[in-house]
């Protein structure tokens, strides 16, 4: 690599439900107000997401790939219910999580991290446990809890890069793509 060319040249990124606009606003609240409680750090509502898949560092030139592997994939639509707060205590982080997760989410990370491998591309292989990170640096873990719920309609899939900055993560979206609802099969 070129001496100068580093940062240019890698890209950070994973693939994101991003927050609904709708739901910014309360579940903003509830980081801000859980913070309070664990002495730690709110995730700033825009950056509200639940991950797929995390690729991290990445040569920016496998993007057109990554680009291929979002637009290849049908997904469904779905509501996620989110309903429970916890934390994980090593990590240091707080979130939030769905007692119930819809079958088609798990299904569309596998579909995701398939389509990932079959493209080459590596990405963390451990199993899919969807949660919404809502505060970072915990000096204490949160019980976890009853919360809500809150119905988030999920329609789209992002692919997001992460830029660190100063103020903590900063996420651009590079591209999005829809989750469509199948029609009813004939019949039924
Ligand atoms: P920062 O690391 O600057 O505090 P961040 O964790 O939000 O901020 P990234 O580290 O770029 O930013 O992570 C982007 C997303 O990917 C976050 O949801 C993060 O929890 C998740 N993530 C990060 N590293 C991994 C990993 N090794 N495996 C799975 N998910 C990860
Ligand atoms: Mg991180």
């Amino acid at each position: 690599m070129a001496a100068g060319n580093g940062e240019a040249s890698a890209i950070r990124v994973f693939y994101a439900l991003v927050l609904a606009p709708e739901l910014r606003p309360p579940i903003g609240d509830i980081a801000r107000d859980t913070a309070r409680r664990v002495h730690g750090r709110p995730v700033p509502p825009e950056n509200l997401h639940l991950t797929l898949a995390f690729i991290g560092d990445i040569a920016r030139s496998r993007l057109p790939t990554l680009l291929d592997v979002g637009a290849s994939l049908h997904g469904e639509a779905m509501s996620l219910l989110l309903d429970r707060l916890g934390g994980f205590r090593r990590a240091g982080v707080a979130w939030l999580g769905a007692s119930r997760p819809p079958h088609e989410l798990g299904a569309f990370a596998v579909a995701l991290a398939r389509a990932l491998a079959a493209a080459g591309v590596q990405c963390d292989e451990r199993p899919f446990h969807p949660h919404m990170t809502i505060v970072r640096r915990c000096r204490v873990s949160p019980d976890e809890q009853q919360i809500g719920p809150y119905a988030w309609a999920i329609d789209e899939f992002a692919l997001l890069q992460s830029q660190s900055g100063t103020e903590g993560a900063r996420y651009r979206s590079l591209s999005k793509w829809p989750l469509t609802v199948l029609p009813p099969l004939p019949g039924a």
